[in-house]
């Protein structure tokens, strides 16, 4: 092949996301894997019932409709009706997606023209940056800085331009924990609105909100037309690996993202889908539960960082806590991410790789807590190491 890179100049620079790479590294060390968040108990027996009985009943095992399964669309507007008290409908308003991420790229390769500015809170959770430039737009970012990781709303303003076409926001906030409110939330929907810019909201950690609850930008004055609202199963029934998301919206906002996944995957995960459906359904003491344990776990390894000599910014949602390495005398997040297996056998994510102004994120680390009591225990024993 001739000189030219054979990556195209988009994805220049992307390499290997940070998440593959840490548990790689997990794995080749032995390290308790604090890194990728991804559950290490599965979800409710009685949904992984319902995915088996679904494949040996022949559900779902041939291609699923384009739109997702007339059940699943159904389970997911009663969820927002039930949790939101948004009203979908599920044969125009509603697409299922291969996790949370295709709703994503969909949203941003359907929604975007070459050159439109699309503003996000940095640090961006990762795919963010790779889907809005492979749409061939501009990443505006708007950093949530320590310690409160509120976003500057002012700021905010002075970054729409004419070019600018789309806010990305994610509530509950990966990596910060940051959970909008209702204030903050206002003024941004009343900025969309001012400005007429569509607004696409990552709320995958929707049921993970510790204290003062989850509350969805569609529901505001003005945004049902404009928001294009994205969840996904993985986190809220700890079944990662499944891949089933969803898009909620107006018809003609679902019609043009429908348009971009019926080109990428066109369906997925049809048996999934089946079982998603009947999760969504679980009594509200199955939601209780999972917050409340996430709820101690985050306490117990924040409080076990803090001990360990990190700054911990307890966050308000997620799984994950950022911390600050800074007061262990250390500077730089990549490098002690990148010593931490050897040091101390745990793995934890660079916050810096989700900032374009790296500099902001330079001494933050990431942890998750979805993992069992004993194995943060452990991981905090071995961090007092440090
Ligand atoms: N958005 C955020 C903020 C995430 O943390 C993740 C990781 N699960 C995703 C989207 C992707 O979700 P899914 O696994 O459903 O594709
Ligand atoms: N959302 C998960 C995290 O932030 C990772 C998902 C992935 O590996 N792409 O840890």
């Amino acid at each position: 092949m001739g000189a030219r890179p054979l990556l195209n100049r988009r994805l220049a620079g992307m390499g290997t996301t940070i998440f593959a790479e840490m548990s790689a590294l997990a794995t080749a060390t032995g390290s308790i894997n604090l890194g990728q968040g991804f559950p290490d108990t599965d979800g409710p027996r009685e949904v992984a019932e319902a995915a088996a009985r679904a494949v040996l009943d022949g559900h779902g095992n041939q291609y699923p409709p384009g739109p997702g399964i007339p059940e699943l669309r159904t389970a997911i507007a009663e969820h927002q009706q039930r949790f939101y008290g948004l009203d979908h409908d599920p044969d125009h308003e509603v697409l299922v997606t291969a996790g949370a991420t295709e709703a994503i790229a969909a949203a941003l390769l359907a929604l975007l023209e070459p050159g439109d500015e699309v503003i996000a809170f940095e640090p961006f959770y990762d795919s963010y940056a790779a889907c809005i430039a492979m749409a061939g737009a501009v990443r505006v970012p708007l950093t949530l800085r320590a310690p409160s990781f509120r976003p500057d709303l002012e700021r905010l303003r002075s970054l729409i331009t004419p070019r600018t076409r789309l806010l990305l926001i994610n509530t509950p906030h990966n990596p910060t924990g940051l959970v909008l409110t209702p204030d903050e939330l206002a003024v941004i929907a009343e900025l969309a609105v001012e400005h007429d810019l569509l607004v696409v909201t990552d709320e995958v950690y929707e049921h993970l909100v510790f204290s003062g609850g989850h509350h969805p930008i569609a529901a505001l004055p003005g945004m049902r037309e404009r928001t294009v609202s994205i969840s996904s199963a993985g986190k809220t029934f700890s079944f990662t690996g499944w891949k089933v998301g969803w898009v909620t919206a107006a018809p003609e906002l679902v019609s043009a993202v429908r348009t971009a996944k019926q080109y990428l995957t066109y369906v997925s995960a049809g048996p999934f889908q089946y079982a998603v459906a009947e999760a969504l359904r679980l009594p509200d003491a199955y939601f209780d539960t999972l917050r409340a344990d996430l709820a101690r776990k985050r306490d117990l390894l924040a409080d076990g960082l803090a001990e360990a000599g990190f700054q911990v910014f307890r966050p308000e949602g997620t799984y994950f806590i950022t911390a600050d390495i800074t007061p262990l005398g250390e500077k730089d997040g990549p490098e002690f991410c990148r010593s931490l297996p050897e040091r101390c056998g745990v793995v934890a994510i660079p916050n810096a790789v989700f900032y374009d102004d790296a500099e902001a994120g330079r001494s933050l680390v990431r942890f998750t807590f979805c993992k069992k009591d004993e194995v943060l225990r452990e991981a905090v024993q071995r961090l007092r190491r440090l």
